[in-house]
């Protein structure tokens, strides 16, 4: 993906165009998986951007909607992108999420609708703001290593 798609999605975010916005959000589009701030920072080591400017540039991502977080099974906190901006099609927030119980990574699914995610009644003062739909498993990767042993 070129610069000049990647500071489109930014402008379409309102948010302000610069080199770290950029490759921070060409790591998360190229990934196929979530990621955690480690291995965003990884990723982008060449271009020495420090650890704090990373958090906020995720943070900012995400108060505009253009990215979400997903709690791993250590509770630390993996960025994906919303599968819109993938151009895959029409994502909702509420989407599901496939753990590979293998490699542990995890991968953000399309539903059609937010209605295939059942409504669960809540009593009295519970305020539901975002539905999440787990799925655990074998990734492709995990389930065709698994089948060639
Ligand atoms: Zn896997
Ligand atoms: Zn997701």
């Amino acid at each position: 993906m070129n610069s000049y798609l990647l500071s489109n999605i930014l402008h379409s975010y309102n948010l302000r165009v610069t080199d770290t916005r950029m490759q921070v959000l060409h790591v998360l589009i190229d990934s196929k998986t979530a990621l955690c701030h480690h291995e965003i920072a990884k990723a982008l080591q060449k271009y020495f951007i420090d650890k704090v400017t990373i958090y906020r540039t995720l943070n900012a991502f995400e108060k505009k909607g253009l990215i979400h977080k997903v709690a791993n099974k250590d509770r630390n906190w993996q960025y994906a992108i919303y599968l819109k901006n993938k151009e895959k099609g029409e994502i909702s927030s509420s989407h599901a999420h496939f753990v590979c119980d293998k490699c542990e990574r995890i991968y953000c699914l399309p539903i059609n609708g937010a209605s295939q995610i059942p409504d669960v009644p809540c009593p009295g003062d519970f305020v539901v703001t975002e539905k999440e739909l787990r799925l655990h498993g074998l990734c492709p990767e995990c389930h065709k290593h698994n089948n060639l042993n």
